[in-house]
């Protein structure tokens, strides 16, 4: 497999990595090495590895900023792809195209939300400044359709370009993304996103300013942002929010090996000291029995799974 993947990358000028730390890859810093890690730098190149994974049968993940994948102690046997820098820019950092619409954005998959959020700021849009604070890339954004504060990816956005598992290039409109509440198509037609195109509104750029801070600032306040973690660690479910169910339980503290149920945000697993995968999951295992004994309601992880974790066992 390593001289196929080797040809591929040389011939097109991407970076093999071998036996990379998923740990440093990921907010939560879990997860053993992965064999192989591509920095993908063109688009012929990503059609080309698709390809020799699907004849080959290679497992592959397509990684963002990893801020809601929780990975394996014994890493991934497989190759990671992760979108480079061709991927980090926007059309509105090209002059024509803002000139054209100044309403719509084209991003790379890779660009990092926040910095998506202040170019929208820069140029007075209004519509991203409560997902200015999520700590992953537009991709991902994508992927899981995040939100926050009444704020959510399937708003603003227009359209995307993604390559389907067979190497083949495809622009689909939103109301083709199936997206919904940590959803989109995506989940089951597995895809690498390489573009997402939003439509924001104008508004005034100290008072989207003065949005975004207040966001930060509250996601300071009430989130446990000085331990690595995955973000929310079960999803909302119909009709309550997790973090409720968890606080009104008494579980907040509740702690499996390095893993704890945030004393500052019940809505959290940290990472409080060298957590492994195992620690977190039985850790959620607890959580969600309690819950459901207590309340009756079923929470479901938000954080995707990479790798042997054993949780898809159950
Ligand atoms: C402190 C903290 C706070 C958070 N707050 C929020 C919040 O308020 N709201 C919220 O919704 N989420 C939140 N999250 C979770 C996380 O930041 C979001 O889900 C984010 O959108 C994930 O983006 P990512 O680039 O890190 O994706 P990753 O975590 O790398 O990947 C997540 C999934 O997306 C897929 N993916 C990523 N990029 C691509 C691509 N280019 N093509 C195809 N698939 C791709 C991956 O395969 C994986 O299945 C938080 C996380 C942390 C650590």
């Amino acid at each position: 497999m390593k001289e196929k993947l080797l040809e591929i990358c040389e011939r097109y000028e991407m970076e093999l990595l071998e036996r990379v730390p998923l740990c440093e890859h990921t907010s939560f810093r879990i997860g053993g090495t992965a064999d192989y890690w591509i920095e993908v730098g063109s688009k012929w190149g990503l059609s080309q590895l698709l390809r020799l994974f699907a004849s080959e049968h290679i497992p592959f993940f397509v990684i963002g900023k990893g801020s809601n994948v929780l990975a394996a102690d014994d890493g991934f046997r497989g190759v990671i792809l992760h979108l480079g820098p061709l991927y980090q820019n926007s059309t509105l950092e090209e002059r024509e195209a803002a000139e054209n619409d100044p309403h719509t954005i084209c991003f790379g998959a890779a660009v990092p939300l926040s910095r998506a959020a202040r170019t929208a700021e820069e140029f007075s849009l209004t519509g991203m400044e409560g997902l200015s604070g999520i700590p992953g890339s537009i991709g991902g954004a994508l992927y899981m359709n995040a939100g926050a504060y009444g704020y959510e990816m399937r708003d603003i956005v227009t359209a995307c370009e993604y390559m389907t598992y067979d190497g083949q290039v495809h622009t689909a409109d939103a109301d083709a993304l199936g997206l919904s509440y940590r959803h989109s198509r995506f989940m089951e037609e597995p895809s690498v996103i390489l573009s997402v195109t939003v439509r924001l509104e104008g508004g005034d750029k100290a008072e989207i300013t003065a949005k975004m801070q207040d966001f930060l600032r509250r996601r300071s306040e009430k989130q446990p942002l000085n331990y690595p973690s995955a973000g929310s660690t079960f999803k909302r479910p119909e009709g309550s929010f997790a973090s409720k169910l968890i606080d009104e339980c008494g579980l907040k503290g509740l702690t499996v090996g390095g893993a704890q149920v945030s004393e500052k945000h019940a809505g959290f697993v940290v990472n409080r000291f060298d957590a492994t995968c195992e620690d977190v999951l039985m850790l959620c295992r607890r959580v969600r029995e309690k819950v459901r004994q207590d309340t009756g309601y079923v929470l479901e992880l938000e954080p995707v799974l990479l790798g042997n974790t054993g949780w898809e066992r159950e």
